[in-house]
């Protein structure tokens, strides 16, 4: 996703359930003896004392990652390959093959009943409402559901691709859930990056309902338009790009990658491809290009924008300043899998 995670704006470890029983139950039964834990950066504060827990109820040795972990795409390999069990929190499968590690999901206990009444008048009786989530909070969308539907409102909750787990789940990089025919989006949960990209996708407005903040309001993303739109101006005259490509597991898109490489080749734009593990703008800072194309997690472009030392286009971006494409089709660069 971004220098943040998914689970960064939600700071109080209370109100996530990080199924320590289920945890100890599943490290006796196995037998393991090493065991790992990897936190996004949101839950890292957790980690010592989860660490310290496990060790005392199960007598398995705890390695904990200590590398950056902005998503399901981030699982670290390489702590994997050292322990019998890595524990990866705040995020559901995404790839399948890691045989040895858990997804352990973390749902917020928060109630979400508070914020629904607002909700509701805000849709109004006898709209047809695509109901959206993070992961933390999808347990809560039948409760949604329920509760919309005594006021007259109908709701639809998208399956998505293969790269969502659950139905109605959004990621920074995933809108699928999004593909259904509806009035307007309702999005639980906190940050504006997923309503943002969902509005901007589908061209419908999202009402965001943050049951932690207890806020109800309608996504704007005039804003970020303007700012992408700026983006895309400074780099009309460029002429010389990096194209970035990630190695973690499940951002690594060489191959589209390589077809931005062949765009840059046909307008005689100067370009390398440059691949990393993690994208910061220190990494960055030393490639001397007028831009980068950023094929690795769609946030980083938006998120971190402000911050890298040259502009940051996200492929389709790319396209329109090569004017392969027009503005009017700019959508959020996501990375999509096949259908289910
Ligand atoms: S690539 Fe997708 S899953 Fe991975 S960090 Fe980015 S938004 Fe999250």
């Amino acid at each position: 996703m971004n220098t943040t995670s998914h689970s960064n704006t939600l700071l109080n470890s209370e109100i996530f359930n990080f199924d320590i029983e289920g945890i100890v139950d599943l490290v006796l039964r196995t037998g393991a003896t090493t065991v790992g834990l990897q936190f996004p950066e949101g839950f890292k504060r957790r980690a010592f004392s989860m660490a310290i827990e496990l060790e005392e109820r199960t007598s398995a040795s705890v390695v904990i990652s200590g590398n950056p972990c902005f998503g399901a795409c981030d699982v670290d390999m390489a702590l994997a390959g050292e322990v019998d069990i890595l524990f990866h929190f705040g995020h559901s499968e995404l790839l399948e093959g890691m045989d040895n590690v858990i997804f352990m999901e973390t749902p917020a206990k928060v109630d979400v009943t508070p914020v629904l009444e607002e909700v509701a008048v805000e849709l109004g009786s006898g709209t047809i409402v695509g109901l959206l989530t993070t992961v933390q909070h999808v347990h809560k969308l039948d409760e949604v559901r329920a509760f919309l539907e005594t006021r007259n409102i109908s709701c639809i909750v998208g399956e998505g691709d293969c790269r969502i787990r659950h139905p109605g789940q959004v990621l920074g990089c995933n809108f699928s859930a999004a593909d259904v025919v509806c009035d307007n989006y309702l999005y639980i949960g906190s940050g504006t990056f997923h309503p943002l990209g969902v509005a901007v996708a589908t061209g419908r407005r999202v009402l965001v309902a943050d049951p932690m903040m207890n806020t109800v309001e309608w996504v704007d993303p005039e804003r970020i338009l303007r700012i992408r739109s700026g983006i895309v101006a400074k780099c009309l005259d460029a002429q010389t790009f990096g194209i970035v490509v990630s190695t973690k597991v499940g951002q690594n898109r060489m191959e589209l990658a390589r077809r931005v490489a062949g765009l840059a080749e046909k307008y005689r734009k100067k370009h390398v491809i440059i691949m990393l593990d993690t994208i910061t703008p220190e990494a960055m800072l030393q490639f001397k290009v007028d831009a980068f194309v950023n094929t690795a997690c769609p946030r980083i472009a938006i998120d971190d924008a402000s911050r890298f030392n040259a502009p940051v286009l996200t492929p389709v971006e790319f396209e329109i300043v090569l004017g392969e494409r027009d503005w009017n089709e700019l959508v959020f660069d996501e990375i999509r899998e096949g259908a289910k």
